[in-house]
């Protein structure tokens, strides 16, 4: 089994949960220390528990990442309790669907503070670090509803979405030259409770998804998750302000 991530710390966002849960146990698999974050302490505490089962390392940090008080104290938790922060996977993420011109204002404000401020927070306290003490890597999540959307009713998200993109390659510029590797991924539908429209069971969206996706089933979480492994990895050294589509064809 490849060891990737030996001595490194990893911090990861809305990993109380899918893609961000799976995502740590794959860090922690392969090596990694892993911090998770996220406004459900419960949830968190659950993935340690999950990753130290397995023989692993992780730690629980809960964090608002639209708060930027918060996310600095996240960063400074972890530096302080595992004596760096190496690669960063802001994945904290929230949808609310509805036709813009009956979206709530307060939705639309949710949609970008954890969504775009969030990832914007993130990586302000990540590189302020990172750049100072030998580089590291980031990834974000976007959403290949970004770039193509497919779907009615979600403009928000959707744009929320295209920025983090956005962001990505502007950051990624900046601060290759300090060290700091920057790149983003922009899953289709992922097996999550996210991709479920409202009251339709897993089966529903197998069904659904038959036909609406050239690959006819949802990605999986060890996809994503490998996805984002192979992006904070050496073998991904010369990829940088990239976005990579995790969508089994809809954006093809
Ligand atoms: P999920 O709902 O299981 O994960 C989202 C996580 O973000 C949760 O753990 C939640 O607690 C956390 N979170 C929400 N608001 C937060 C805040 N203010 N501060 C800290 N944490 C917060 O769903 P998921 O599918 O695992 O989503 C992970 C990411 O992937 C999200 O950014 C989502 O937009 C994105 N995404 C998901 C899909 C999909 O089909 N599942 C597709 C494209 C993009």
């Amino acid at each position: 089994m490849s060891v990737r991530f030996t001595r490194k710390v990893a911090l990861v966002t809305g990993g109380g949960s899918g893609i961000g849960r799976a995502t740590a146990l794959a860090f922690a698999r392969e090596g990694a220390t892993v911090v998770v974050a996220g406004r459900n302490a419960e949830a968190l505490d659950r993935t340690v528990a999950l990753i130290e089962d397995e023989g692993g390392r992780a730690d629980a940090v809960p964090t608002d990442v639209s708060s930027s008080e918060d996310v600095a104290r996240l960063v400074r938790t972890t530096v302080a309790r595992h004596g760096g922060l190496h690669i960063a996977f802001n994945n904290a993420g929230v949808l609310e669907a509805g036709p813009l011109a009956d979206l709530d204002e307060a939705a639309w404000d949710r949609q970008l503070a954890v969504n775009l401020t969030g990832v914007f927070l993130c990586m302000k306290h990540e590189i302020a670090h990172m750049r100072a003490n030998g580089g590291g890597v980031i990834v974000n999540t976007a959403s290949n509803l970004g770039a193509h959307l497919r779907l009615p009713f979600l403009g928000a998200y959707a744009a929320s979405k295209a920025a983090v993109s956005t962001l990505t390659r502007a950051a990624a510029k900046e601060y290759i030259g300090d060290g700091v590797r920057i790149n983003a991924i922009s899953p289709g539908p992922i097996e999550t409770s996210m991709s479920l429209r409202p009251g339709e069971t897993e089966a529903d969206r197998a069904e659904r998804l038959k036909d609406a996706l050239p690959i006819g089933r949802a990605g999986t979480l060890a996809e994503a998750a490998a996805a984002v492994l192979w992006l904070a990895s050496p073998e991904a050294g010369f990829t940088v302000g990239h976005d990579l589509v995790l969508d089994g064809g809809a954006s093809a």
